[in-house]
């Protein structure tokens, strides 16, 4: 029997995988399946597409089929993987031309994540959109943008859906939109929508946007939100979409809103029918659990990306964050381990940053008391402000930092930071020190970078760690 390595899923964790384990194995077979037309597409780029700043699609594509084809890898799109039986170690395959059974040796899950649009009644209705393909990306570009700004490059494309997106181009601009859900992506589409002067409603069932980055970060985003002109329903409950046969209004329990556009961006949910009843195992998120190089519980079968979980660096517990660098370097790592050199997955630290309007967002680590409790820490935090480069040299803005740590061991747990001047950068300094189990007197002691147009004297994350230190110290 030959040993091919099987990839279902031709985005992030997929084709880095397939690239990393042809490079170092060019003999070994390597073969992906693709049940769309896009492959190694950024999903991370769609809000600044649609709001015009990214100005077309196929910059948004980091590898043509011709340039996976010229990797050795064979790459079958429009072919969904529907079976895998682990005994007989084949997958079924659904081809245009039929279905087909393909024998493999090591097989790669990657088959990401999709958007969520229960509970909310009407998500169905015409011109209702989720954010988590590249056809919506395209349909909402189209939409929105004046004739002289569209994006004609998606005509000559041969991986869009032409019938599905040109009635888009002819159509009269929405006027009102809807934005169900207040997480990042639903903060990155708001700022999309005020580019192109909709009146724009955010809908927030929490009482702040992007919860993910904490209190302090969230009552700024809130703030920059309102000041951008976006309504803001926060602590909205029982919101459904209504109208006959396309949106025309939202109604929630703070009242109706008339609106000719919505677009759903409440959660997602892991792609992992497929390995349903194979042996493979799931954790509380309902993604895969991995071992620390990428394997399922059955051998020979790997995970990676939105569809999986992996190691937090700060509970050491198996932790579901779904994101781009995570499926990037997962997928490296496996397609390195099954080209025959074991090569851990890596952990995660929950890092992520966030632009809203003017203001950049970040966040690291367990933030959440009661989540640091339940991991079995003591978490204690403090919030300061500080500005981000000399106070006498142009550009300084004030920065806020959040830090959270475990009063006992006195470790860095987590983190926030929010402001104007390259502040979202700045996480990857508590990124690393909690990759590295740093405690806060530690952190308080690095040797971070001075120079006034970079930063002042006291970095705000040394000035944050400071009063944080002293708080433990009390
Ligand atoms: C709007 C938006 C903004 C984002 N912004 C950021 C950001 O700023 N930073 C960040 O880190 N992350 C961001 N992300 C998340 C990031 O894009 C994902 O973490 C990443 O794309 C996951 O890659 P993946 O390969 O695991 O899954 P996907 O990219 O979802 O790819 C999975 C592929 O598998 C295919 N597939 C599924 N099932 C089958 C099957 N049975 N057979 C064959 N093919 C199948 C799918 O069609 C899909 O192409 C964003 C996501 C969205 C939607």
């Amino acid at each position: 029997m030959s040993d091919p390595f099987v990839v279902v899923g031709g985005d992030a964790a997929g084709l880095s995988a397939a690239s990393k384990c042809k490079r170092e194995d060019p003999d070994r077979e390597v073969i992906v399946y693709e049940k769309s037309d896009w492959i190694s597409y950024a999903h991370c780029g769609m809000p600044y597409y649609i709001k015009g700043e990214v100005d077309s699609i196929a910059s948004m594509l980091s590898l043509s089929p011709t340039e996976v084809s010229e990797r050795g890898i064979d790459l079958h799109r429009h072919h969904e993987v529907t079976g895998v039986d682990p005994r007989e170690q084949t997958v079924t395959v659904e081809t245009p031309d039929g279905t087909v059974k393909q024998s493999y040796g090591d097989l790669l899950i990657a088959t990401g994540a999709r958007a969520v649009t229960a509970p909310i009644e009407g998500a169905d209705l015409d011109d209702v959109f989720t954010i988590h393909h590249m056809h919506s990306a395209a349909a909402l570009r189209a939409l929105l943008t004046p004739p002289e700004k569209a994006d004609e490059s998606v005509l000559d494309a041969d991986y869009v859906d032409l019938d599905a997106i040109t009635p888009y181009f002819d159509r009269e601009p929405p006027e009102t939109v809807a934005m169900v859900g207040g997480g990042y992506v639903g903060v990155e589409m708001v700022e999309a929508f005020r580019e192109w002067d909709l009146e724009t409603h955010l809908y927030q069932r929490p009482s702040r946007p992007a919860p993910a980055f904490g209190e302090a970060v969230g009552d700024e985003i809130a703030a920059y939100v309102d000041d951008a002109g976006v309504d803001l329903h926060l602590n909205t409950e029982g919101e459904a979409i209504a109208g006959e046969d396309s949106v025309e209004r939202v109604v929630a329990d703070d009242g109706t809103v008339a609106v000719d556009l919505a677009v759903v961006g409440i959660g997602i949910r892991p792609n992992t029918e497929l390995v349903m009843d194979t042996g493979v195992e799931f954790g509380e998120s309902g993604a895969v659990r991995i071992d620390e190089y990428g394997q399922t519980a059955v051998d020979g079968v790997y995970a990676a990306g939105d569809c999986a979980e992996k190691t937090h660096a700060v509970t050491g517990e198996s932790d579901w964050v779904p994101l781009g660098l995570t499926a990037n370097r997962a997928g490296r790592a496996i397609g390195q381990t099954v080209a025959g050199d074991p090569t851990p997955v890596g952990e995660i630290a929950g890092t992520a940053v966030l632009k809203a309007f003017e203001l950049e967002c970040g966040r690291v680590g367990i933030i959440d008391h009661d989540r640091a409790e339940a991991a079995g820490f003591d978490p204690v935090s403090e919030t300061i402000t500080a500005g981000s480069r000399s106070g006498y040299y142009p550009g300084n803005a004030e920065t806020t930092v959040t830090l959270t740590a475990d009063s006992e061991s006195g470790r860095l747990l987590g983190g926030t930071i929010a402001g104007e001047d390259r502040a979202a950068i700045r996480i990857d300094t508590l990124a690393t020190a909690l990759h590295k189990g740093t405690t806060v007197d530690e952190l308080e002691r690095f040797d971070l970078a001075y120079a006034p147009p970079f930063s002042p004297v006291w970095d705000p994350i040394l000035v944050a760690a400071k009063v944080l230190n002293g708080s433990l110290e009390a």
